[in-house]
């Protein structure tokens, strides 16, 4: 069995490229019903997130930031930012965040489903 520091790396690495890609492929001009979803969405993955410590502290980063959901570049950012902020209490670098749609391209292409 691996390490459990090596499993939870992992989970997160995961995590953290489902999180981008999502916000990243986020809707550019959203209506009400694709902002309350994706709000719904991150609060209940912040209440379901396995590693209980990383799930309390990632409470209490989204009470300080919350989503920001007015636009596709406006919420890949906010995402970006608060994952800054897990980096820098796990003491990690910071990430340049100016390119980050292009560094989620989830491979899609023109394929822009958007859930209502
Ligand atoms: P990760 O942080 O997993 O990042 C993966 C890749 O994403 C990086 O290699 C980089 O290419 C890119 N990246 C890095 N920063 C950003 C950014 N700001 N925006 C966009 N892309 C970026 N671990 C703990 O030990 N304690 C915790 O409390 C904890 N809380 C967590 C909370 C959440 C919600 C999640 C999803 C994970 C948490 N983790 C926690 C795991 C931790 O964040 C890392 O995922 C893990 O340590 C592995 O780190 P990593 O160096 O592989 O890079």
């Amino acid at each position: 069995k691996m390490a459990n520091e090596t499993l939870k790396a992992e989970l997160g690495n995961a995590s953290w490229k489902l999180f981008h890609t999502i916000l990243a492929r986020y809707p550019e001009s959203p209506s009400e019903n694709q902002k309350s979803t994706l709000n719904d969405y991150i609060y209940l993955f912040a209440q379901v997130y396995p590693c209980g410590d990383c799930a309390r502290h990632f409470n209490l980063l989204l009470q300080k930031y919350p989503p920001q959901l007015s636009s596709r570049q406006v919420a890949a950012v906010w995402g970006c930012h608060i994952h800054n902020q897990v980096n820098k209490r796990l003491e990690k670098p910071q990430y340049d965040c100016s390119n980050i749609l292009e560094d989620y391209d989830c491979g899609c292409g023109s394929d822009e489903k958007e859930v209502d």
